[in-house]
């Protein structure tokens, strides 16, 4: 009885919606797009879902990023886990699987389920960088998978639906992701609430129509709105497809076959820097807390350890538990690496 307003649309039925409760997912991002995208895919009853973020919850978010509160903002909870609490007490029979990660080039393939054997039906894109689309959009394309692009800054956003091999890949329509910086960030530009929820819903609608429906065709379209006006537009993408696209006609992966290069990268408009080991480490939250908690407050929660470093320093470190650092209050990514090498090790 619980899905019995979804089922009695013609669009869905029994049928859709038992599809739906077999589908599995994969969201990319947990803030504010990811947020609606999670909380409307568990209430509509999918089967599986993945969630991979980075971040932990910060006072900030709270204006736009509907699953979480004040609570996981004090105390820094990272956003999946957060988001996995919510959600769980949402609908306890929708399995949802927090990855507290950095998505790069090194674990996305198995983040998506394909090197187990077992991928993901969707991949849904709730990030807020150029970088991590492209990464997504050649995970997507080797592996024929759907996936749903989504993007949001000041009152405008965008959605796209794409569906390799059949349909173009992002890459066919945009073919070079833009230089860093080029791009207005929520971060630099401001966010409107609304603006974010819309487009978080549209993508969490056609997920459920891809998601319920096996034989949907023709469903590549691009969708521009503008809440503010409420202007809205949607053009049709399917004959975007170029047989001599980098990716889906020549099959070349730049972004996934570059490798896990990203050690260090610049959080832009936050004044923070995140370095992350080469290789994969387990770091033991308890003796790193010890040893920093000779230099400065220190304090370690289930999935992090927390250390303001004092003047002259003056710096936040956060570190996590597979051995990632975000330095906050410096933007100089050669500081960011040595006091990384001192604390946690190159
Ligand atoms: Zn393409």
């Amino acid at each position: 009885m619980r899905y019995h307003r979804q089922t009695l649309l013609p669009q869905i039925g029994q049928a859709g919606q038992d599809r739906l409760s077999a589908a599995r997912v994969l969201l990319i991002g947990c803030g504010a797009l990811g947020s609606t995208i999670a909380d409307q895919l568990v209430r509509a009853g999918v089967g599986f879902l993945r969630l991979a973020d980075r971040d932990v919850v910060e006072e900030t978010n709270l204006q736009r990023q509907t699953l979480f509160d004040e609570a996981d903002a004090r105390e820094q909870v990272p956003k999946a886990i957060a988001a996995e609490k919510r959600l769980r007490a949402v609908n306890s029979s929708v399995k949802v699987n927090p990855r507290v990660v950095d998505v790069h080039a090194g674990n996305i393939e198995e983040l998506a389920g394909c090197i187990e054997g077992n991928a993901v039906q969707l991949i849904i894109d709730g990030t807020d960088n150029a970088q991590t689309r492209y990464l997504i959009n050649d995970v997507a394309v080797k592996h024929a998978i759907p996936w749903i692009y989504g993007a949001c800054v000041g009152v405008e956003g965008r959605v796209m639906v794409l569906r390799p091999p059949d349909g173009p890949c992002l890459r066919c329509i945009f073919p070079q992701p833009p230089a860093p910086g080029e791009l207005a960030t929520c971060d630099t530009s401001g966010v409107l609430g609304p603006a974010a929820v819309v487009v978080g819903a549209l993508q969490a609608a056609q997920a459920i129509r891809r998601l319920s429906h096996s034989h949907d065709k023709n469903i590549e379209q691009l969708t521009w709105l503008d809440v503010w006006s409420g202007r809205f537009r949607s053009n049709s993408i399917t004959f975007a497809k170029r047989e001599d696209c980098i990716a889906c006609g020549r099959r070349i992966f730049e972004f996934l076959d570059a490798g896990d290069r990203g050690a260090l990268t610049s959080l832009c408009g936050r004044n923070a820097v995140q370095v992350r080991p080469q290789t994969a480490v387990r770091i033991d939250l308890k003796s790193l807390a010890t040893k920093l908690s000779a230099c400065g407050s220190t304090q370690q929660t289930p999935h992090l350890v927390r250390c303001h470093l004092p003047p002259p320093q003056d710096l936040n470190l956060t570190i996590f538990p597979d051995g990632r650092m975000i330095v906050q209050n410096t933007e100089d990514l050669d500081r960011a690496r040595s006091v990384y090498a001192r604390w946690v090790g190159t």
